[in-house]
């Protein structure tokens, strides 16, 4: 089967082709016109969207070397998402789908997060793929989920955050920091040169395996504004050790809850997801954790952390296996709980 993975939830177009369960394009325009605003303004990704999608797929078709016509189905992410997004993406997929007289399959993004971990890698070497079950910690701008995959298409969320997301604590603190929007990148590069341990903040005391964020850029606001009464110069003088402190906080945050996971589940293949998940600093602390602790851990390659069709293809590809189609009358849904 060959399968057009679209998506277009928040502020990527992406647009891949899966065939016979590999990925074989993954093609992604982001926007970057909302850099200027600190933040994604949903109108404005709705029209880059619309300017994006018809290049994006037909770049997708041309590097797999395939044409519209051998498409066997159209999957698409229906929720959750900007609903002026989604509704491109969607409205899209149906009209391709209709013309092309294939079927349609409906694609949950938090599914396709986690599932991005079981793309092959196309290359035999590196291609060291979790087996089911296994947990994943989905990390991105929205969300925050410890999720247990007891096959492609059954997936249990073990615990997720009640505030922020870790997307969200990146993005906010940065913008604390004075760094443009996204800050989470901007962050991982300055924490690199930065020292962990300079800076302590507080972490939360959340029960279970649920996540809080919202507290921690709070502390780092007050901090701050403690310094700069003292110093105005504080946070230029100490960017790369506040960004690692930063980084160093979250991170230890999610680690935590990780290991209480495992050690609930009894489940050691363990797996990352999002764009969070794009971190150099959670991908290393999660391989050297899991060496020690006995796991088996998978990061995904990084054009597969953020938003990507490449996910969106796989997960249809499963779907498509077991007969989960779409009516062409579905609508996106904004919000939707996996
Ligand atoms: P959701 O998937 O929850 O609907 P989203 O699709 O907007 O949200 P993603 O595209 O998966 O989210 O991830 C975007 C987030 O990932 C942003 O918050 C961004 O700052 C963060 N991010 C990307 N790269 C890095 C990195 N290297 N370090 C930290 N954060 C990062
Ligand atoms: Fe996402």
């Amino acid at each position: 089967a060959i399968i057009l993975g679209i998506e277009s939830s928040c502020d990527d177009t992406s647009a891949a082709i899966c065939i016979e369960g590999k990925v074989v394009s993954n093609v992604t325009a982001s926007q970057k016109i909302h850099e200027q605003y600190g933040g994604v303004v949903p109108e404005l990704a709705s029209r880059a969207h619309i300017q994006n999608i018809v290049p994006v797929v037909d770049t997708a078709l041309k590097k797999a070397e395939i044409s519209a016509k051998d498409i066997t189905a159209i999957a698409f992410t229906q929720a959750p998402g900007l609903i002026g997004s989604l509704l491109v993406g969607s409205q899209f997929a149906k009209s391709m789908a209709m013309s092309l007289q294939v079927p349609l399959i409906a694609v949950h993004h938090m599914q396709a997060h986690v599932l991005a971990n079981v793309i092959p890698s196309g290359e035999e070497y590196l291609d060291k793929k979790p087996s089911f079950p296994f947990l994943c910690l989905t990390v991105s701008g929205g969300h925050t989920q410890i999720v247990v995959a007891h096959n492609p298409l059954h997936l249990e969320v073990l615990g997720e955050t009640i505030d922020d997301a870790a997307g969200e604590a990146f993005d906010k603190t940065a913008k604390i920091l004075g760094l443009p929007y996204p800050g989470g990148p901007l962050i991982d590069k300055y924490a690199k040169v930065g020292d962990p341990h300079k800076f302590k903040f507080a972490e939360p005391q959340i029960p279970d395996l649920n996540f809080s964020f919202s507290g921690l850029k709070t502390s780092v606001l007050y901090f701050l504004n403690k310094q700069k009464f003292e110093n105005p110069h504080f946070i230029e003088e100490n960017k790369e050790d506040l960004c690692a402190s930063v980084q160093f906080t979250i991170i230890d945050i999610l680690i935590k809850k990780l290991k209480k996971a495992v050690a609930q589940t009894g489940i050691n293949q363990v797996c990352i997801a999002g764009g969070v998940s794009a971190n150099s600093g959670l991908r290393e602390t999660l391989t050297k954790v899991g060496a020690e602790l006995g796991w088996e851990t998978f990061c995904p390659p990084f054009q597969y952390c953020t938003d990507n069709g490449g996910m969106i293809a796989i997960t249809g590809y499963y779907k498509y296996l077991s007969g989960e189609f779409a009516d062409l009358n579905i609508s996106p849904t904004a919000r939707a709980k996996w």
